[in-house]
């Protein structure tokens, strides 16, 4: 195939000229060209780029990614809790990126997606046939007001959304003695929704086993509109807080941290008079706003909230056909989880190979599946499963809505193995075919899931 390019010479004259597209990396200073480009090798770029580099061969993907640590992120619940370190949840980039795929260390600056290349942050211009997309959230700290300021003064405050703050959860745990200690949840669509929550009954546990639960109210504001979005599962979670007399205030969204006077401001969402409420704290866990990637929300790329525009069934962007998304980034409506990408890397591998191959993208469907282990101590689970429409599609033959010590097991000591050995390394696409056995048949949706145990 070859590519029609003008070049300006140094008199300013225009040269149009014919290049010949190789399927790897040219030796054409700071051009490259790839059949497949990967941005982002987080959870969905590493599977992504891992299935596709054994199935294309050495040089032929290349995943752009600017860390040098990669993280598993749903180990920091644990982090915080204080019975995983931060070390455990982390692995260089280098060791996880499949060795067939060139990693390109540097960050996405600018995507043109009408001719098919990427800007980086190292100069290099990167030429693709296809590109998946998969950069994740950002984190926006900075939406509230004085919380960066309070996250690096205050060890009061904490959050364990970013690799940075979640060493401050366990020691502002152990130091608080009485008073309040509140979770927060923001309203915006976020990676985990019910992490915000889990942190929460492990604290509760915590206070309770030293004695000093008496002295702490435990409460969650969150701009929800209820505890949790699937009714099966908030039914149980409702019970919970009952129960451990934890208080529930929803529809309410963190505005201002004062760390001078440990206050936390929060407006009320639903007030036509845009009411604000204050609380002092003793201790405060806070889930930032997060967003797309900046970089992505300023490109063609990107819908009209600033994620990727893809068809949620077919993971394929809505105007440039060479263009997939997996992950947090993309406007798929589902809950942004790790358990997300599994499923969807299974619709992306058939749909992206059939599409290499001249076929329509849309010969499997994702169906929303996304998974969230509501880890309510530190020795129960509630696993909850669901599709798009909230519709539980559970794996195991038990009620999954219930807490058990089998599913903090399952996510404490089981997933992140499976992480790690399978599904970063592109052989682990979500429990969809083991589902349907489980349940004789009964469990599943997926046009795929009878063909591919
Ligand atoms: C506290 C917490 C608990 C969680 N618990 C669970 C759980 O129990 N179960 C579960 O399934 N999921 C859980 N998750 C969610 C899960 O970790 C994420 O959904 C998942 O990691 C998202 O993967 P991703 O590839 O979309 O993004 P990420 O894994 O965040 O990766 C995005 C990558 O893109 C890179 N990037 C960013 N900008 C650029 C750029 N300009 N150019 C190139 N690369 C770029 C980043 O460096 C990063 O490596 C949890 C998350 C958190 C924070």
């Amino acid at each position: 195939m070859n590519n029609i390019q003008v070049f300006s010479t140094r008199t300013g004259r225009l040269v149009v000229c014919a290049v010949r597209n190789f399927s790897s990396s040219t030796s054409r200073q700071q051009e490259k060209h790839y059949k497949l480009l990967v941005v982002g090798g987080g959870t969905g770029g590493c599977t992504a780029a891992s299935k596709f580099a054994s199935k294309l061969g050495k040089g032929k993907v290349a995943i752009l990614e600017p860390s040098k640590v990669h993280y598993y992120q749903p180990m920091w619940t644990f982090v915080g809790g204080g019975t995983k370190t931060v070390s455990n949840s982390s692995r260089p980039m280098g060791k996880v990126l499949p060795k067939k795929a060139d990693w390109i260390q540097a960050g996405a600056v600018a995507f043109d997606p009408k001719n098919s290349t990427v800007t980086c942050s190292n100069g290099d211009v990167i030429k693709y046939d296809y590109m998946v997309v998969s950069m994740g959230l950002q984190l926006d700290y900075h939406k509230v007001k004085g919380l960066p300021e309070a996250l690096l003064s205050d060890p009061a405050v904490c959050s364990n959304y970013s690799s940075k703050y979640v060493t401050k959860t366990f020691p502002a745990l152990e130091n608080i003695t009485d008073g309040k200690a509140i979770f927060t949840s923001p309203n915006c669509p976020i990676k985990c929704a019910g992490a915000a929550q889990k942190i929460m009954y492990i604290a509760e546990e915590y206070f309770n086993k030293n004695g000093k639960r008496d002295n702490i109210d435990v409460i969650f504001n969150t701009s929800g509109q209820a505890i949790f979005g699937v009714p099966k599962y908030a039914e149980t979670l409702n019970k919970i807080i009952e129960d451990r007399n934890i208080q529930l205030n929803c529809r309410l969204s963190l505005e201002e941290v004062r760390s001078d006077t440990r206050e936390a401001i929060f407006r009320k969402l639903d007030s036509e008079t845009n009411e604000k409420e204050t609380f002092n704290y003793n201790f405060l866990h806070v889930v930032p706003p997060m967003s797309a990637p900046d970089v992505l929300k300023a490109s063609p790329l990107a819908d009209s909230m600033g994620y990727l525009d893809i068809n949620k069934y077919s993971l394929q962007h809505a105007r440039y056909p060479n263009v997939f998304g997996i992950g947090d980034c993309t406007n798929a409506p589902t809950s942004k989880t790790g358990a997300a990408i599994a499923a969807q890397s299974g619709v992306l591998r058939r749909n992206l190979t059939a599409f290499m191959d001249g076929k329509s993208a849309s010969q499997d469907e994702y169906d929303g599946y996304t998974s969230c282990p509501l880890v309510t101590g530190y020795g129960k689970c509630v696993m909850a499963e669901f599709d798009y429409d909230g519709n539980p599609l559970e794996t195991f033959p038990i009620d999954q809505s219930k807490e058990r010590r089998t599913m903090f097991h399952m996510k404490r000591d089981i997933m992140p193995e499976m992480y790690w050995n399978l599904l970063i390394k592109g052989m682990w696409e979500g429990p969809g075919p083991y589902r349907r056995l489980m349940r004789l048949g009964m469990g599943g949706n997926k046009k795929s899931e009878v063909a591919e145990v």
